[in-house]
């Protein structure tokens, strides 16, 4: 690595140095009680995989450069060199790491691996080291957001195939309203994925609510965050933010994609409009009495599991349980504080590397797989795309013989007339 390049490399990590971060890399005691939290070292061992072994790598760095004592001693102040070794541990170390911060919630400190890793993300997209995956990703999502006027008929096409399924499935009216697109004045925007599986449901749960809606034009998945570039990861936001600015909506709701609604919830600063996630939303129209759902239709045993970055870093929790007890008479929790669900071991852009990372991911959650198995659950339910993916592929590798599904397909599934 020449000297420019780490000159340039250590202005990325200077930026990301707000007064938590210091906090959180000068502040680790060694004590190892984040040590067994982590599922890819409860599943795998090596140190390595440990939240502490990945802080001291971004740890040792900051010391060298950003701390007295490592800049004119570094063997005494455990200062490391930023080089080309050390760049490859850190890609190791965050591409290893699923950013669920099930870690954070033992450290007696709070100290955030998800926000160092951040630090470790950032350099590797300095360097171009990053996994090209995710970058060519996050560039199509934002190339396509640019010349949104060359996709916008195809893409009304598309929907209207879709709405032709929501009216034979949900013997809806057919019509311009079974999913409205681009409706000023809406009072909800929903942000999907591309896929009907995240569209139908919604919609057909939309619409037996009576709701005021519209479908952004735009997917919500955000490969910027999955790859920890804060550019792209702007660039991507700020395309549903303006849409829903333009539109006037006064509730912006995100599919079953847990980094999408984090991403959304932390990131979009005070706007004129809430957001929600669609678990939040169907919930709620189930208190509210806005929609019903056949209490018998499930009779096998349901369990959930918790997406890590709507559960413990979005804080919808409780929701997906309420949702749940209503629709399945044998719901089984698969842990008594979801606070400390395992991770499924798929975030953090693992899944989206596919193959690529699937020996890891697989090997990395076998503690997931004992989880679900212990409920001897047949119905393994979820509210994000990712999660879903890897429970599927967890569900083939490990013959866990359960029935992977989407929380929000099950309530489509499950509706009946309300009142
Ligand atoms: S954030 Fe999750 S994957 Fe990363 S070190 Fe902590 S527990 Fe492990
Ligand atoms: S629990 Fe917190 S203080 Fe203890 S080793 Fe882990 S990160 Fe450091």
């Amino acid at each position: 690595m020449d000297s420019a390049t780490r000159s340039d490399l250590l202005k990325l990590f200077k930026s990301k140095l707000n007064r938590a971060m210091r906090f959180y890399l000068e502040t680790c005691t060694r004590c190892g009680v984040c040590t067994e939290a982590c599922h890819v070292h409860a599943s795998m061992g090596q140190t390595r995989y440990t939240a502490a072994y990945r802080h001291e790598l971004v740890r040792r760095i900051y010391k060298k450069y950003f701390k007295t004592r490592g800049r004119v001693w570094p063997s005494v102040g455990e200062a490391r060199a930023l080089d080309d070794m050390s760049l490859q541990e850190l890609h190791d170390a965050a591409y290893s790491c699923t950013g669920c911060r099930r870690c954070v919630v033992y450290c007696p400190f709070g100290i955030d691996t998800q926000m160092i890793m951040s630090i470790a993300k950032l350099l590797l997209v300095g360097a171009g080291t990053e996994p090209e995956m995710l970058t060519l990703l996050a560039d199509t999502s934002i190339e396509k957001g640019k010349s949104l006027e060359l996709y916008k008929d195809l893409f009304l096409q598309g929907i209207e195939k879709l709405e032709g399924e929501v009216v034979k499935k949900w013997h809806a009216e057919a019509g311009a309203s079974v999913i409205p697109v681009d409706v000023q004045g809406a009072d909800l925007l929903y942000v999907a994925l591309a896929g009907a599986h995240s569209i139908i449901p919604a919609a057909a749960v939309f619409n037996a609510a009576g709701e005021n809606w519209t479908l952004s034009f735009f997917e919500a998945v955000n490969f910027g965050a999955f790859v920890g570039d804060p550019t792209r990861t702007r660039l991507i936001l700020d395309r549903i933010i303006n849409e829903a600015k333009r539109l006037q909506v006064k509730e912006v709701c995100i599919c079953e994609c847990g980094t999408a609604f984090r991403v959304m919830k932390q990131l979009s600063g005070t706007q004129p409009f809430n957001v929600s996630s669609i678990t939040e939303v169907q919930a709620r129209y189930l208190r509210e009495k806005r929609i019903a759902v056949d209490p018998d239709r499930i009779s096998e045993p349901v369990t959930y599991h918790d997406p890590c970055q709507l559960a413990r870093n979005g804080g919808v929790i409780d929701e997906a349980r309420y949702i749940l007890k209503r629709l399945a008479a044998d719901f089984r929790d698969m842990t008594a504080d979801p606070q400390y669900n395992w991770c499924c071991g798929g975030g953090g852009g693992l899944v989206a590397l596919g193959e690529e990372t699937l020996d890891f991911r697989m090997k990395s959650a076998q503690v997931k797989v004992d989880q679900v198995k212990a409920t001897g659950a047949a119905i393994l339910a979820t509210a994000c795309e990712n999660c879903h993916t890897q429970l599927r592929n967890l569900n083939d590798h490990y013959k866990m013989n359960v029935e992977v599904r989407f929380l929000s397909s099950m309530v489509a599934d499950a509706l009946v007339p309300a009142g």
